[in-house]
């Protein structure tokens, strides 16, 4: 260990409501930074400015970590450098009406951008008696040729919306929200180019590939003592490869694990079971908390069957206010 600064004390992170790094204290409870910022994540007032030197994670605005050697922020699809982005927007196309630097929408005081691109689920508050939203918006890349299979496949979770809800307890009342999800494709010409933006946007990998290849199967596997040619694979959460002349189901179950749904053995009839005997295209209702949870997205009052498997990173009130944010 010669030669090697190690770190001798824990230190807690206290963040304001966008997560951004307020308050450091250290294991005795003593203040050892603490920050104030612009609203668009440039450190205005730093209490004690060579505090991280290296020892520590340096975590700031929206709890990003500050790279030293640029001054930016990772913020996975696309460094910061506030108060912009420095890349474009990988999804710039949908939203033409503003700068492809912008970082949220220009409003950095009510929205944040955990991964640098859109892969989240939206709350719509309910007004007017009629029931709130929940949409999940993701979008994944294809060529031409692949369209017809990836279109299939984003239809039938575009199909479910409004077909599950989500409780709220509020107060007396228990407020519904309908789960609508928004499964968008863009298509290239070729594989180069699909491979060219897909690579523009993928950061850690947070990226949705689709691409079918000329093999008839992945492999086979023994399920119940029956061989089984495999038809699809998710790679990383975001990668999906079908294979050639894979059943019509395929893509679709293969975007639930883009979602963050594993292979259910127990609902044999649903489009997340392994069993591919028959063109299913319903999901059990509890299988939303898993899709909402790994997207850390969580409402105060929530009673949906909650899982664990991811913890939530963003807790909203019933108005759609964001309440809570947490580091990684
Ligand atoms: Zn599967």
């Amino acid at each position: 260990m010669k030669n090697r600064i190690e770190e001798i004390t824990k230190h807690y992170y206290t963040g304001n409501h966008l997560s951004s790094t307020q308050l450091v204290t250290d294991g005795t409870g003593v203040a050892a930074q603490q920050v104030e910022y612009a609203p668009f994540g440039e450190v205005v007032n730093e209490y004690n400015i060579d505090w991280s030197n290296g020892q520590v994670p340096d975590f700031k605005f929206n709890a990003k970590e500050l790279d030293e050697e640029n001054g930016m922020y990772y913020f996975e699809a696309r460094y910061q450098s506030p108060p912009v982005f420095i890349s474009r927007d990988p999804l710039f196309e949908k939203y033409f009406w503003m700068s492809p630097y912008a970082y949220c929408g220009n409003n950095p005081l009510k929205y944040i951008d955990p991964t640098g691109m859109d892969y989240d689920p939206e709350l719509v508050a309910p007004k007017n008696g009629q029931n709130g939203q929940i949409i999940i918006h993701a979008t994944y890349y294809a060529t031409e040729s692949d369209e017809a299979s990836v279109c299939n496949g984003a239809d039938r979770w575009n199909q479910m919306s409004g077909q599950y809800q989500y409780n709220v307890i509020n107060g007396e009342n228990i407020e519904t929200y309908d789960i609508i999800f928004d499964i968008q494709v863009q298509v290239f010409e070729n594989a180069d180019k699909r491979n060219e933006a897909y690579e523009s946007v993928r950061g850690n990998g947070q990226a949705n590939l689709f691409q079918i290849t000329n093999e008839e199967g992945l492999g086979t596997v023994t399920i119940d003592g029956i061989n089984r040619i495999i038809n699809g694979q998710t790679e990383g959460s975001n990668s999906i490869v079908v294979a050639k002349n894979a059943p019509n189901r395929t893509s679709g179950h293969e975007i639930g694990h883009t979602l963050g749904l594993p292979d259910y053995v127990d609902d044999v009839d649903g489009l997340m079971s392994n069993i591919y005997d028959k063109n299913k295209t319903k999901i059990k209702s509890n299988y939303i908390s898993n899709i909402l949870n790994r997207c850390g997205f969580k409402i105060i009052g929530a009673t949906q069957n909650e899982t664990n498997y991811f913890t939530p990173k963003r807790t909203y009130d019933m108005n759609g206010e964001l309440k809570e944010t947490k580091i990684d």
